[in-house]
Order: structure tokens, then C-alpha cells, then sequence
């Protein structure tokens, strides 16, 4: 899998559409000092679900639409879509390109679609899970990220192999039943308590 394309749209100092095309291989984004270069990989972290402003650099979610300069206003919406090349087979489902498309609004509204279908955070979240791409997944490093990774404590160095041999997508799947099966036994439980009273 690789990524493809990056379109932005209002999405901080992108305040017109741009599309950037990436080929196979390294790519590098070079500029100037403030040019937009880690905007640009905010602008990945936001649209795989990432929902720290913290991690984004800013203070509040709408921090990430364009906030207008002296020339341009500000705009009411920001849209980053990602397309990735999946013709390696590399997340479970048989699409050979996986498009994901986020866009928040002043108002707080806010609308994930994955190729073309509106879908919720949870779809993305579970499509990337144990691929390592997703929000948190280590293909994505930041400034800072190695030193993170080398001064984690042995259970986040656990999270991070958890995910990169693929278990986690299970794991969360048993605590989802686990909860489940808990809600049940209330359930249950209350039950008992009326049948109780009943007879
Ligand atoms: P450096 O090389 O110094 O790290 P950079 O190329 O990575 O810089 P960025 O941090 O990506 O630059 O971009 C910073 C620029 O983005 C600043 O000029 C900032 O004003 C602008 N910017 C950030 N958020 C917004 C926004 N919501 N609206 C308009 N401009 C924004």
C-alpha cells in the first residue's frame, strides 16, 4: 500500500484546492520555514481520525480551517481527502484503492465518507487497525515520535508490537463482547429481581 493522492481544501494555510500526487518510493516536501510542510502531515493525522488539537498543533478542532489572511477571508470549511493505493492486498477488504474523505465545518459538523459512502470515525479506525497506518500508527512519526517510542514504558512498547503483528483489531473485538456479555448479566440480573417480586 502507498499513498497515492492529497487533496486539501481549506484545511489550515491551504486555503485553496490543492492535489498532491505521490508515486511509489520516498517522497520529500521541502519549503520554506512556515510554508505548509507539516501542515501537510497534520492534514494525513486529521483525516485517518486524529482528534488531539494538541497533536494538530492547535487548540481547538476549528483551528484546522483556513483562518483567512489579509488578502483572503477565512473559509467555514476544511475537506482532506486522502487516496491509498491498496492493490497489495494490504488492509483485509478487496478494493484496490481506498479513498477517505474528512470535512468539518465552523459549526462543529463534521462528515468522514470512505470511497464515496458517508461512513463514522469507527469504519476508518477499524479498516486501518493493525495496518500501523491509522491515527496512531507508527508509519506516521512526528517530531519527537523516536524519542517517544525509545523512552515508552514496557506496555506502550507492548501497544506498539500489539499493533504491528496485527492483534489489536481482536482485542478490541473481545472487549467489545466482553462489555457485551456484561450488559447482558445486568440484564439478567435485573430480571431475576423482577420475576422475583412478580411471584
Ligand atoms: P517549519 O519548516 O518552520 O517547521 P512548515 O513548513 O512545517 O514550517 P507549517 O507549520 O506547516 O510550516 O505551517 C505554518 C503556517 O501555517 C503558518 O504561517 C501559519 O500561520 C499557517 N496556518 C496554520 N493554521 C492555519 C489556519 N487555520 N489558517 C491559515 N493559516 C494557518
Amino acid at each position: 500500500m502507498y499513498l497515492k493522492k492529497l487533496a486539501l481544501a481549506g484545511f489550515k494555510s491551504f486555503a485553496e484546492p490543492v492535489e498532491l500526487e505521490f508515486s511509489k518510493g520516498v517522497s520529500a516536501i521541502v519549503g520554506p520555514n512556515g510554508s505548509g510542510k507539516s501542515n501537510i502531515t497534520d492534514a494525513i493525522r486529521w483525516v485517518l481520525g486524529e482528534q488531539s488539537t494538541k497533536s494538530l498543533r492547535g487548540k481547538k478542532m476549528e483551528d484546522v480551517i483556513f483562518s483567512g489572511t489579509e488578502k483572503k477571508k477565512p473559509l467555514n470549511y476544511a475537506e482532506v481527502t486522502l487516496t491509498l493505493d491498496n492493490t497489495s492486498g494490504f488492509t483485509l477488504d478487496n478494493l484496490d484503492e481506498i479513498v477517505i474523505t474528512r470535512r468539518l465545518f465552523r459549526s462543529g459538523e463534521s462528515e468522514y465518507r470512505m470511497n464515496q459512502k458517508n461512513c463514522k470515525l469507527k469504519d476508518i479506525h477499524e479498516l486501518f487497525m493493525d495496518t500501523g497506518l491509522g491515527k496512531n500508527g507508527y508509519s506516521l512519526i512526528s517530531q519527537g515520535g523516536i524519542e517517544n517510542i525509545i523512552g515508552a514504558s514496557p506496555q506502550e512498547l507492548r501497544g506498539i508490537v500489539e499493533e504491528a503483528v496485527g492483534i489489536v483489531n481482536y482485542k478490541t473485538k473481545k472487549q467489545e463482547a466482553e462489555k457485551k456479555l456484561e450488559n447482558t448479566q445486568n440484564n439478567l440480573e435485573r430480571l431475576k429481581d423482577i420475576l422475583e417480586e412478580i411471584e
